[in-house]
């Protein structure tokens, strides 16, 4: 495996694969890798293309009082993981190499999306996501790029701005990889005291809860956030930033059940922030390909 950090060398290997027909699959991460990323590098490599994986922890999604310097980095570690997945090419640029002086100054604004739920409580955060996905896309010129239903609104953020600026890319999502007990794999979690990472399962818990009774026949959405809140409400160490229903293109709270839903969440547990979804309804296409 090629680990780049330079534009020109991660252009020339791009190019090189493109000049022998093959395609380039992309998934772009912030590193600390677990099961989940390397899942979306198994998905990757199915289509036999060259798959070019990024860690780059990108400072402009993170507001001022956000977990950026402690964000979990373990570079080494994950050139390891992704070589053992058989990835070609890890591109890890500096922060320096993708903001130049600092910063930039043209960016890429989402609209209304990155201002609810995640947005609400991230101010800036979708912005930032979307203008360093733009310069990795730019950078990459991938055929598809792989993206984990565990940050569902960032899929719904970055599907907008592919149709919105031509970006012309197969977004291919990839269900959440979860540990056995239920929690939904972060780079996040290693930072959870062993009390908190106990308690951290209530987040899961009551998203699944809401799903099952959706499945016996449940229809009125305020019962089933309902039912999700009071499965919080037995732990004390969550502290709940939001649980709502939600159509999963446009993230717009859902007033009744519709055939394909989701159910999302945020807390924070201790200062650990954590998010996760579940598709809610009876339609299984909709747990499957709610974005495609
Ligand atoms: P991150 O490094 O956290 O920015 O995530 C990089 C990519 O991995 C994003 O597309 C995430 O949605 C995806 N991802 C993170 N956690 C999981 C998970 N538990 N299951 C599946 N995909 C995930």
């Amino acid at each position: 495996m090629r680990v780049v950090q330079k534009e020109p060398e991660l252009r020339g290997l791009v190019a090189q694969a493109r000049g022998r027909g093959r395609s380039v699959e992309f998934v772009p991460t912030m590193g600390a890798f677990h099961e989940g990323h390397l899942e979306l590098m198994r998905q990757a490599r199915r289509h036999g293309g060259l798959v070019v994986v990024s860690v780059f922890v990108n400072p402009t999604q993170f507001g001022p009082d956000e977990d950026f310097d402690s964000y979990p980095r373990s570079l080494e570690a994950d050139v390891a993981a992704a070589a053992g997945e058989g990835v070609e090419l890890l591109f890890a640029p500096t922060t320096a190499q993708m903001y130049p002086g600092g910063q930039i100054d043209t960016t890429v604004d989402v609209g209304p999306i990155g201002r609810i739920l995640e947005g609400e409580h991230r101010p800036g955060h979708f912005n930032g996501v979307a203008t360093v996905c733009a310069k990795l896309f730019n950078l990459v010129r991938p055929d598809r790029v792989y993206l984990g239903q565990k940050d569902a609104q960032q899929i719904a953020v970055l599907s907008q701005m592919n149709a919105d600026l031509n970006f012309g890319l197969e977004i291919v999502v990839c269900a959440t990889v979860r540990d056995p007990d239920g929690l939904a794999m972060s780079s996040r979690n290693e930072r959870l005291k062993p009390e908190e990472r106990k308690a951290a399962l209530a987040l899961s818990e009551a998203l699944m809860e809401m799903a099952r009774l959706v499945d016996q026949g449940e229809t009125d959405i305020q019962r089933v956030l309902e039912r999700g809140h009071s499965v919080i409400a037995g732990q004390s160490k969550v502290s709940l930033q939001y649980l709502e229903i939600v159509d999963p293109a446009h993230f717009r709270s859902l007033d009744r059940m519709t055939g394909g839903a989701l159910a999302v969440a945020a807390a924070f547990v201790g200062s650990v922030r954590l998010i996760d979804n579940v598709f809610v309804g009876t339609a299984q296409a909709a747990r499957t390909g709610g974005w495609q």
